[in-house]
């Protein structure tokens, strides 16, 4: 029997790790562009496979892979009739692996919602089809066993509400976090904190930010949430190198001035080492759920749980230099040698 997402918070800090869709994409399983989890029926195992990389890295939670699992985007690739099954299977498989990791209580499962395109928050009609779309993804993932609903990527407050909402609605606990894709406020002109502090308000257990900004750019705006608010707070950057003049992921540009997002993203990737200080400063912050968004490795993830204290199942296979032919202490004078041409 799983803990509750309270209990878990209560525990200590915990470790999220997502950017399902951006890894598939790499391994050839999701197209880039429309970026629909279709593999989620077409290839299941390999979903499995890295649902198991990253609990085997320590996270805490295993995040069913629905984002753009819903109405509009099925519709945009031919698959509408696929979506019942696309949830049902996506958290079917979270839970599978979920209990792969019960020798230490299990991680969670959480089902996810995320921004839909449809909202339009000068049309009131809007939010109805919004939150159809909620409601028919989340009945599903409620009805197949979640533990706790994120809702992500939010860029209006207005639509963040409806799918608190519905998560309330169906009695589940709900973290619910925004996209920081402007300098300061949602789309519908709220303050990110201000914003967590009304979700907050009607219920959210935990609010925050994901995606979009690196940790170089999304810790800045992390303290004045963390002040706002009592609830806890998450924060999953992406670990890529954003800067001020380049703050978010979008606005990336390659050394021939070409956009880097989505697709040309890697030489900006944040090392191992980046992402695990960034897990210990917002820890220091005070953040509850830290974790990271489109980008993610495993790697990251286990010198994040490993920065955080922790030992992992993939730990067993953390780097051990001292054993490297060229870098332990007891080099041979033949190797000695070789190693000054590296320098070359
Ligand atoms: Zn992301």
């Amino acid at each position: 029997m799983n803990v509750s997402l309270a209990e878990r918070l209560r525990a200590g800090t915990m470790l999220g790790a997502e950017g399902y869709v951006f890894e598939l994409e790499r391994r050839g399983y999701i197209k880039a562009g429309p970026f629909v989890p279709e593999v989620v029926l077409d290839f299941p195992d390999a979903v499995r496979e890295l649902h198991r990389e990253f609990l085997r890295a320590g996270a805490d939670v295993m995040v069913a892979l629905t984002y753009y699992a819903h109405r509009e985007k099925l519709r945009d690739v031919g698959r509408e009739g696929d979506l019942e099954a696309m949830n049902r299977s996506a958290v079917r498989i979270a839970r599978e692996v979920a209990r792969e990791g019960s020798a230490d209580g299990g991680a969670l499962v959480a089902g996810n919602v995320c921004n839909t395109w449809a909202y339009d928050p000068d049309d009131r009609a809007t939010r109805q089809t919004v939150r159809a779309m909620y409601a028919e993804q989340l009945g599903w993932a409620a009805e197949e066993g979640v533990d706790f609903v994120i809702s992500e990527t939010n860029d209006y407050l207005g639509e963040a509400l409806i799918a608190l909402e519905v998560i309330d609605g169906l009695g589940l606990p709900a973290m619910v976090t925004l996209a920081p894709t402007q300098p300061g406020r949602t789309r519908d002109g709220y303050e990110y904190g201000e914003a967590c502090r009304i979700l907050a308000a009607e219920g959210a257990q935990v609010v925050g930010l994901n995606c979009d900004r690196g940790p170089a750019t999304m810790v800045p705006l992390i303290s004045t949430i963390r002040d706002l608010v009592e609830c806890a707070v998450a924060v999953q950057p992406v670990p890529y190198r954003t800067t001020s003049a380049e703050p978010t992921m979008q606005a990336l540009r390659s050394a021939d001035g070409e956009r880097a997002f989505p697709v040309a993203l890697d030489p900006f990737t944040c090392t191992r080492f980046e992402m695990a200080q960034f897990a210990v400063q917002a820890r220091e912050l005070g953040v509850d759920y830290v974790g990271i968004c489109c980008g993610a490795g495993p790697h990251h993830v286990r010198a994040m749980a490993e920065a955080l204290g922790r030992e992992v199942p993939a730990s067993k296979y953390s780097p051990s230099m001292e054993l490297h032919p060229m870098f332990r202490t007891a080099i041979s004078a033949k190797d000695a040698a070789f190693l000054s041409s590296w320098k070359a």
